[in-house]
């Protein structure tokens, strides 16, 4: 990445002040390991903030992802029911446990995997005879998903669910915050996520057992001998304490971080809403939104590649849409369910600056570079 000074970045970290504390009490404690204070405090803070009964806090999210996939039993030749408009570490897991994702098209009000079109793949499955061995839905940019629906095609068929919250924590649904209405909830703690520990993921689950097991295999499944004897496959995915103190001192700003980026969101709606054929996403009555990231759909005859060009000569970082998951090279032979909505909102939306560190200059300067660039005055 090209970096200029006075740069306006897509979204970065931004520290609230006591993370340090957190982590120099770690190093004078000499716990710097994947053990130590911070992690159940870290966890006891997602479980305050979401609700949840239990958190197990992980490496990444991916890790988190596949653990839980994992978690739920998903093994060789499955097939997964997943989102198809997400960021690629939705679905990677999944082939990381060698099932297969099918991928499910959005619908357009919340842009999150579509209740419809997921039952008519549930029973396409069934007809040919292949149960569908989980339901992977994603809250993308932090909007939630259509969960009333969704879950009550997932409780019909009985299928369980994954919410991948990673770009969502903080989201809430019907009043409970998202997460908490799967099986398992995913929440990823990347720089660029609403909140960060510099790297790293979560689950939460309202399942004792589920939380267990997921601690146990994230710390390579070591049985209860004196000795290191494994009976069951591992992995090196616990988060580590000094990242935890990190994510503490985030958690206590997390309240304030949503708020900033809702401003953020509502800024440019009213600054840019009056631009013919520009649109917002909304937020459904049912919901609260994070707004990690503030999209926008570009008015015809614009494409995100030139703006995205124009605004970089300016030094302002924009991005695409994620690029669907059923149109990416990786996963051609895989099957996909939908009208193709996600291509058409690829092929003309754009994503905000949204740091939560953002002043109000470099809003105006957004606005007003792009305001010259779709030509109003
Ligand atoms: C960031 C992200 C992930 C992965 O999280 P990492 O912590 O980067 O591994 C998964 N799903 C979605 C939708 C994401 O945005």
């Amino acid at each position: 990445m090209i970096y200029r000074p006075g740069r306006i970045f897509l979204s970065v970290p931004q520290m609230g002040g006591h993370e340090k504390n957190y982590v120099q009490k770690a190093i004078e404690d000499n716990w710097v390991t994947t053990a130590g204070p911070n992690l159940p405090g870290f966890e006891h803070d997602i479980c305050q903030h979401t609700n949840a009964r239990h958190a197990v806090a992980l490496s990444s999210g991916t890790a988190a992802i596949h653990l839980a996939l994992r978690l739920v039993g998903i093994s060789a030749g499955d097939e997964v029911l997943c989102s198809t408009f997400t960021f690629v570490a939705s679905a990677n897991p999944i082939l990381y446990l060698g099932a297969s994702p099918v991928f499910i098209e959005s619908e357009a009000e919340t842009w999150n995997m579509c209740p419809d079109t997921l039952r008519s793949a549930v029973e396409d499955r069934l007809n040919q005879g292949k149960k569908p061995a989980a339901i992977l839905l994603v809250h993308l940019y932090g909007m939630p998903a259509k969960l009333k629906e969704i879950m009550a095609v997932a409780d019909e068929f009985g299928i369980p669910v994954i919410e991948d919250a990673a770009e969502a924590l903080g989201s809430r649904y019907g009043g409970h915050q998202v997460g908490t209405f799967g099986r398992i909830g995913v929440f990823s703690f990347n720089g660029n996520k609403i909140i960060t520990t510099s790297g790293g993921g979560a689950i939460i689950t309202a399942e004792e057992d589920l939380a267990n097991k997921a601690k146990f295999l994230s710390t390579q499944a070591k049985d209860p001998a004196p000795y290191y004897q494994h009976s069951e496959m591992g992995y090196n995915y616990r988060l580590s304490n000094i990242s935890a103190g990190i994510g503490r001192g985030q958690m206590e700003m997390l309240e304030v971080r949503v708020k900033q980026r809702r401003e953020i969101f509502n800024y440019y709606r009213n600054q840019l809403e009056s631009i013919e054929g520009i649109e917002f996403v909304a937020e459904p009555k049912t919901s609260f939104a994070n707004r990690w990231l503030t999209t926008i759909l570009l008015p015809e005859g614009h494409k995100p590649e030139s703006i995205r060009q124009a605004l970089e000569d300016e030094n302002i970082e924009t991005r695409f849409l994620w690029k669907p998951m059923h149109l990416q090279p990786l996963f051609a032979s895989n099957l996909y369910f939908g009208d193709g909505l996600s291509e058409r909102l690829f092929n003309c939306g754009l994503c905000l600056p949204s740091s939560s560190s953002l002043q109000e200059e470099d809003l105006e300067k957004v606005v007003k570079n792009l305001k010259k660039l779709l030509e109003v005055v």
